[in-house]
């Protein structure tokens, strides 16, 4: 059998591939990429010339069969997403679990992903936090799930696009409250940035810079003032509703 190496790739400087990431593409027989192309340039700097086929999400059921198939033949295969930790909101997971149930030998390598960076530069607590990753487009389900995570009391950290921010924090002040907040933009790039402040602060900046690039959307979770009005809400709302039977 052969193995398969999930390689993170930088999120923006390129110093932040590892040495172990390089020397396992240097190494395998194939580097399975979410979008040849991409890897293609991140390879090309590195001086790595190797076969490439694509994996991602369209085809990741079909094509984690084929990834599979090479690795029972014997072929090492690099995992890479356009950029940080494959599995982390890219394609990963599916191969991940099909080399477990065939018993298919697989090594993680550590390296650069968005949501921990972003977080540990948030000032917001690192004790405890819950990774939601990119929020449904659609309004509704957006809203679904901030209510059934509205009483979560770790920090939440989200992906999000610049072009979807703004209604994004409109709903979580709604739904959430207007709680602390941070936005780290760019990433390991020139034009790194963070804004913090409560939702509403954040939502207001972001009107009169309109954001561009990639960012991180983070959040306290619930505060315990806030559980205890919530609690007193439901309180009232029951002993109304008593009162009314
Ligand atoms: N696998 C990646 C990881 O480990 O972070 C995440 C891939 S996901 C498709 C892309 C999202 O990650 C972006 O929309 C953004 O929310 C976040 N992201 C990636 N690079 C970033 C950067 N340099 N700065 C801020 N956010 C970034």
């Amino acid at each position: 059998k052969g193995k398969l190496y999930i390689c993170p790739t930088p999120i923006g400087n390129l110093e932040d591939i590892t040495l172990r990431v390089l020397r396992t593409l240097k190494e395998v027989d194939i580097i399975a990429a979410e979008d040849t192309r991409h890897t293609i340039n991140l390879l090309r700097h590195f001086s790595i010339q190797k076969p490439l086929t694509s994996y991602h999400e369209h085809n990741e059921k079909n094509k984690s069969q084929y990834l599979i198939d090479k690795l029972l033949e014997g072929e090492s295969i690099a995992l890479v997403s356009d950029a940080g930790m494959p599995g982390i909101s890219d394609p990963g997971e599916v191969l991940i679990k099909a080399c477990i149930q065939q018993d298919i030998p697989f090594e993680v390598l550590p390296g650069a992903t968005a949501s921990i960076l972003a977080l540990v530069a948030s000032g917001l607590s690192t004790r405890r936090f819950a990774f939601e990753g990119f929020l449904d487009r659609d309004r509704k389900k957006r809203k679904e799930r901030l209510e059934k995570i509205k009483l979560e009391d770790r920090t939440l950290v989200f992906y999000e696009a610049p072009h979807r921010v703004a209604d994004t924090l409109q709903d979580m002040i709604d739904i959430l409250g207007n709680r602390e907040a941070v936005i780290a933009r760019e990433l390991t790039k020139k034009y790194e940035e963070f804004i913090r402040g409560r939702l509403n602060e954040v939502y207001q900046y972001l009107q009169e810079n309109p954001p561009k690039g990639e960012m991180v959307l983070l959040c306290g979770g619930i505060s315990l003032e806030e559980e205890v009005r919530r609690e007193q809400e439901t309180f009232q709302h029951l002993t109304i509703r008593e009162h009314i039977s």
